[in-house]
């Protein structure tokens, strides 16, 4: 039950709607989203800067590093980095998904994914900065944290 998920995914997994390299990848990813999002269900999950869960089912996974085209292990590297970096959260380190989760609505608002995820091929599709959005709108509750849009 628990996860290893690399840094960009924590945010990519409240914008999947069902996208993705390829239907092994899909069907992955979409287990991971089902898990995350099940309000029933906590466990923890270690954040890295590495492969993790959903790229174990990745047609991009090298023996070494992201394959997914040129400069893509230190684009996708770089993401990891920038979003455990904007969490406040470390490689290695496991976290309940509860505590991930409430951490993401607080600290990140839609448009500091254009910093976060800059260049990603997925950005432009606009889900993830829409699945940010309802992410926080359902976490504020009272607008506790509507400091930033
Ligand atoms: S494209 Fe690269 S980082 Fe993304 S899931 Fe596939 S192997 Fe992992």
């Amino acid at each position: 039950m628990d996860k290893i998920l690399r840094g960009h995914h924590l945010l990519c997994v409240h914008g999947f709607r069902g996208m993705g390299y390829s239907p092994g990848f899909v069907r992955r990813m979409a287990e991971i989203v089902a898990d995350i999002r099940d309000e029933s269900k906590d466990f923890y999950i270690k954040t890295v800067e590495a492969f993790d869960d959903a790229c174990m089912a990745c047609p991009h996974q090298g023996m070494e590093e992201c394959e997914a085209g040129e400069g893509s292990n230190e684009h996708v590297l770089e993401m990891d980095g920038r979003v455990l970096r904007h969490l406040g959260l470390q490689h290695g380190k496991s976290y309940l998904k509860s505590e991930l989760i409430l951490l993401t609505a607080e600290k990140v608002i839609p448009d500091d994914l254009d910093t976060l995820c800059a260049n990603c091929s997925w950005l432009s599709y606009g889900v993830c900065k829409k699945g940010i959005a309802d992410l926080r709108k359902k976490h504020s509750k009272g607008g506790v944290f509507d400091e930033r849009s």
